[in-house]
């Protein structure tokens, strides 16, 4: 198969024309719409001849099934157009994107900065294993832009970026921060799965590493995990030689769910962004609701950046709750009917989380606060209104 990239006349449609192309290639399978799970680890060669060719480095269909199949390179090459990057390699699950770019670019001694708001998990292998290999970590405020310059040492090998960021979202000056990085050679690494490529393209405002939880909009069904990591020119190399170290590698059946989410990527989102913030403002005129964290409301602090860098918002948005007894927050969970309770989003369903206080360095969330963090699922906007509000409604009435 060749690489499956979109013919150049094509490169200028829009990225709903994209995502239904991107990654394809019907003539190097006698035909079929989809590119087949191919599944395999021995990759047979028939001469000496073949063998060493194919063991080239760059040689897209290499000689194992660790460095991916003809499934593997038809997504990694439709995440890398979508994100306008080098190249993009996939990883059994977000975080291990996450944690795999860390690595690969960070040495003992390096210092990392690490926005305040970054996703729970990542913070952890920050904590426990950075620390561990001698790097030396610092958590920065997510509202800190061109400010970032005073944190940056001679030893500043890395800036990780999450915006807006989890559950209280607040919006990253994206292209400030990496202006700073550039002046000092830095790397920047963006988890940008938030917004999926659809609405923000970190490599387009300086980033160089761009991480998708796959997981979640990409896959979109709550069906698998993995993860993505697109890299520019400068970071590619280094991302790649990582993965390839560390053995990462992802099946070739999630893989397929992937590229089956990505075709209805675009459309999909549209929905999430509109139920997301129908919802949003419905919420925040509500007795019970103290703050809505949603950069999409122009009352949010973060609403500027957002319309300057995002072209939308997805489902997920944070709601802060009056103070509540246990019994009442129970109550308040109990109550709703089209919400589920658990982990992970991105999928068509809709979610409700309870969130402890989140940890932070800076900024602390007041205790008495509680945060709910919602994802607007694909449901009919107006029956996801109207089933959180009867909760809270019935909620302040006992
Ligand atoms: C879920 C999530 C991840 C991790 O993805 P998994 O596939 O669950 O490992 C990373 N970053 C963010 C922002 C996430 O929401």
């Amino acid at each position: 198969m060749t690489s499956p990239t979109l013919a150049p006349r094509k490169n200028a449609c829009e990225v709903d024309t994209r995502l239904v192309h991107a990654g394809r290639d019907p003539s190097a399978f006698g035909g079929l719409v989809n590119i087949p799970i191919c599944r395999g680890s021995t990759i047979l060669s028939t001469s000496l001849e073949e063998w060493i060719e194919r063991k080239q480095p760059g040689n897209p269909m290499a000689s194992y099934g660790r460095f991916g199949t003809a499934t593997t390179r038809a997504f990694e090459a439709a995440i890398s157009e979508l994100e306008g990057g080098r190249a993009a390699i996939v990883y059994p699950s977000g975080l291990a994107a996450c944690t795999n770019a860390l690595l690969c670019l960070t040495r003992p001694g390096d210092h990392v900065l690490i926005t305040d708001s970054v996703y729970g998990p990542t913070r952890q292998f920050a904590e426990r294993v950075l620390t561990r290999m001698g790097i030396e970590i610092e958590f920065f405020d997510p509202l800190i832009g061109g400010e970032i310059r005073h944190l940056m040492r001679p030893r500043t090998r890395v800036i990780f970026l999450e915006s807006p960021g989890s559950m209280t979202f607040e919006v990253q000056d994206v292209s400030a921060i990496a202006h700073e990085a550039r002046l000092r050679d830095a790397f920047v690494v963006m988890d940008n799965t938030w917004a999926s490529p659809i609405f923000f393209k970190p490599l387009q405002h300086g980033a160089d590493i761009s991480i998708q939880a796959a997981t979640k909009y990409i896959v979109g069904h709550s069906d698998a995990l993995l993860g993505v990591a697109t890299a520019n020119a400068r970071a590619w190399d280094l991302l790649r030689e990582g993965a390839h170290d560390f053995g990462q590698t992802a099946g070739p059946d999630d893989i397929n769910l992937a590229l089956r989410g990505l075709r209805s990527l675009a459309i999909r989102l549209r929905q999430h962004h509109h139920n997301g913030l129908r919802l949003a403002e419905a919420l925040a005129s509500h007795r019970g609701v103290a703050r809505v964290l949603h950069p999409g409301l122009a009352t949010d602090p973060g609403h500027a950046l957002w319309k300057r860098d995002f072209s939308g918002a997805s489902g997920l948005f944070g709601l802060v709750l009056k103070p509540l007894s246990h019994a009442q927050k129970s109550c308040f969970f109990s109550r709703l009917e089209l919400f589920g309770i658990g982990l992970s989003w991105g999928g068509y369903e809709s979610l409700a989380l309870p969130v402890d206080t989140p940890p932070r360095k800076l900024r602390k969330f007041h205790p008495e606060e509680s945060i709910v963090r919602i994802h607007a699922g694909l449901e009919n906007v107006d029956d996801l209104i109207e089933d959180i509000t009867h909760a809270l409604d019935h909620v302040l009435a006992i």
